[in-house]
């Protein structure tokens, strides 16, 4: 799936001011963060985290197609989102139970379409993996922890 920019805003969408851990602003996951106020403001100096976060809302395909309101994340429960220059997608649930629904099913058949990674963060603390057949669990841990290592 190539990522080209679509005209969807965020809007009224804060899920990953909210639930994204950002080290240099100390910013656990789960609390708001406090340079949010409708909007983010301190946009022009926001950390590199904030600036090169890859959320799927923001994307087309590349034939143009946007995605519709209901996949925001707000809406749909998930941030589906690709990591600043790594080879997988994460999906960070933010409602119980969203995952599993039709809609999160068609983000996930897309991103096997395009045959990547996905690790899932359940809102219950849960890891899960969706591999492409070709991957192993540990070939996929060895390229995480090559990207969390730097
Ligand atoms: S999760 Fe996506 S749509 Fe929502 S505020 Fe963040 S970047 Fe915008
Ligand atoms: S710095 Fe701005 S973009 Fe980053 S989490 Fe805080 S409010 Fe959101």
């Amino acid at each position: 799936m190539d990522l080209i920019a679509s005209d969807n805003a965020c809007g009224e969408c804060n899920a990953c001011c909210e639930f994204c851990d950002i080290d240099v602003l100390d910013k656990p996951s789960g609390t708001l963060c406090s340079h949010y106020d409708n909007g983010c403001s301190i946009y022009e100096d926001r950390p590199l985290a904030c600036s090169s976060y890859q959320c799927m809302w923001h994307y087309q395909d590349s034939l143009g197609n946007r995605l519709p309101e209901k996949y925001r994340p707000d809406h749909l429960g998930v941030i589906f989102e690709k990591p600043y220059k790594a080879d997988f997608w994460v999906a960070v649930e933010i409602k119980a139970g969203s995952i599993d629904t039709q809609e999160c099913f068609s983000m996930i058949k897309a991103i096997e379409r395009e045959n990547s990674a996905l690790l899932i963060k359940r809102n219950n603390g849960m890891v899960q993996h969706h591999l492409p057949e070709t991957m192993t669990l540990e070939d996929f841990n060895i390229m995480y922890k090559k990207y969390i290592g730097g």
